[in-house]
C-alpha cells in the first residue's frame, strides 16, 4: 500500500501515487509557508515539519486529515497529512480537487495552535473559525498562487485554472446544507448539516471582511485568519472570536464605538503579526 514511506511500491502504483501527490503537496506546503512567513514577518528559526502519507481504500470517497505526532513540540512542530484514496473510483475529478484538500489540511490544520506550550490536538471539523474562516482565507491563498507563474510543474501547469474552479467549488459545497441534508442516515445528516452550517458561516464571515475588489482589506481578512489560526483557542474560545468578529464587522457595528474600536486594534495587530495582543483581543462576546 502507499503509505507514502515504502517508495518501491509507491513506484510501482505509478504516476497515480507518487509524483502526482508529493509535486502538489510541495507545491501546497510551499506556499503555506510563504503566507505564514508573510504573516509574521520575523525571523523565524522555528521549523513546521509536514510529512505526506497516503492511504489507498477500495472504499468510495475520498479522505484528509492532519495528525499531530507524539514528538510535535514547541520549537520542533510536526504535522503528518494523511490522504485516504479511493482507488477504484480515482478520476479527474478527484485529481483536479488535490490542490484544494491537500492545502486545507496544510494551511489550515498542520500549523494551527503553533503556540501552544505542549503537543498540539486536532481541532473538531465542524468549527466555523477552522473550517470556514481559515479556509476561505486558505482558498484565497490557494487562488492567488495558482494565478503566479512558473509556480506548478510542467505536468501540473496546464490545469492551473481547473485546480482553482475545483478548489471553490468544493468549498461551497462542504458549506451546502442542502448537499448536507441528502445523507441517508438521520444522525450523520443531522452532524453534517452541523458542519455544513459551521462552514458557511465562516465562509461569508471572511467574505464580508476580505471583499475581492480591495486587496489591502483582503490581506488582512487573511493575516487575522492565519495568526489567529497560530494561537491554542479553547473550542468556545474559536466560536466566541467569530461572534464578536461577525458583531464588530456588521454594518451597524459603527454605531457601536467599542464594536469597531476592537475591530480596528485586532486589523492593527494582525498586521503587526502581534500575536499576544490577538490572544489578549479574544474574550467572552458577552456585553459586546
Ligand atoms: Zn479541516
Amino acid at each position: 500500500m502507499c503509505n507514502g514511506r515504502n517508495d518501491l511500491d509507491n513506484l510501482r502504483f505509478g504516476a497515480l501515487c507518487w509524483e502526482t501527490f508529493a509535486e502538489l503537496f510541495k507545491f501546497g506546503v510551499q506556499i503555506a509557508q510563504e503566507a505564514y512567513a508573510d504573516v509574521l514577518r520575523t525571523n523565524q528559526n522555528e521549523h513546521l515539519d509536514v510529512k505526506l502519507h497516503t492511504r489507498i481504500t477500495t472504499d468510495a470517497g475520498f479522505g484528509a486529515r492532519t495528525l499531530f505526532p507524539e514528538d510535535d513540540r514547541p520549537g520542533q512542530r510536526t504535522a503528518i497529512v494523511e490522504l485516504t484514496l479511493p482507488v477504484e473510483d480515482f478520476d479527474e475529478g478527484f485529481y483536479l480537487r488535490l490542490p484544494y484538500y491537500m492545502f486545507h489540511e496544510v494551511c489550515v490544520h498542520a500549523p494551527e495552535g503553533w503556540t501552544a506550550s505542549a503537543k498540539r490536538v486536532p481541532t473538531n471539523e465542524r468549527c466555523a473559525f477552522g473550517e470556514g474562516f481559515v479556509d476561505a482565507a486558505a482558498v484565497r491563498i490557494l487562488a492567488r498562487a495558482l494565478e503566479r507563474e512558473g509556480i506548478l510543474t510542467d505536468a501540473d501547469r496546464p490545469y492551473a485554472e481547473r485546480f482553482m474552479n475545483e478548489a471553490e467549488k468544493a468549498q461551497h459545497q462542504r458549506a451546502d446544507l442542502d448537499a448536507a441534508q441528502r445523507s441517508s442516515s438521520k444522525r450523520r445528516a443531522g452532524t453534517q448539516q452541523d458542519a455544513a452550517h459551521a462552514r458557511d458561516e465562516g465562509m461569508r464571515l471572511f467574505k464580508r471582511l476580505a471583499k475581492r475588489e480591495d486587496r489591502q482589506l483582503a490581506d488582512e481578512a487573511i493575516r487575522i485568519a492565519l495568526c489567529v489560526n497560530l494561537l491554542p483557542l479553547e473550542p468556545d474560545e474559536r466560536i466566541s472570536f467569530m461572534a464578536m468578529l461577525d458583531r464588530a464587522s456588521d454594518c451597524r457595528a459603527a454605531l457601536m464605538q467599542r464594536r469597531s474600536d476592537w475591530l480596528h486594534s485586532v486589523r492593527a495587530a494582525a498586521n503587526r503579526g502581534d500575536l499576544g495582543q490577538l490572544r489578549a483581543l479574544i474574550g467572552p462576546a458577552r456585553d459586546f
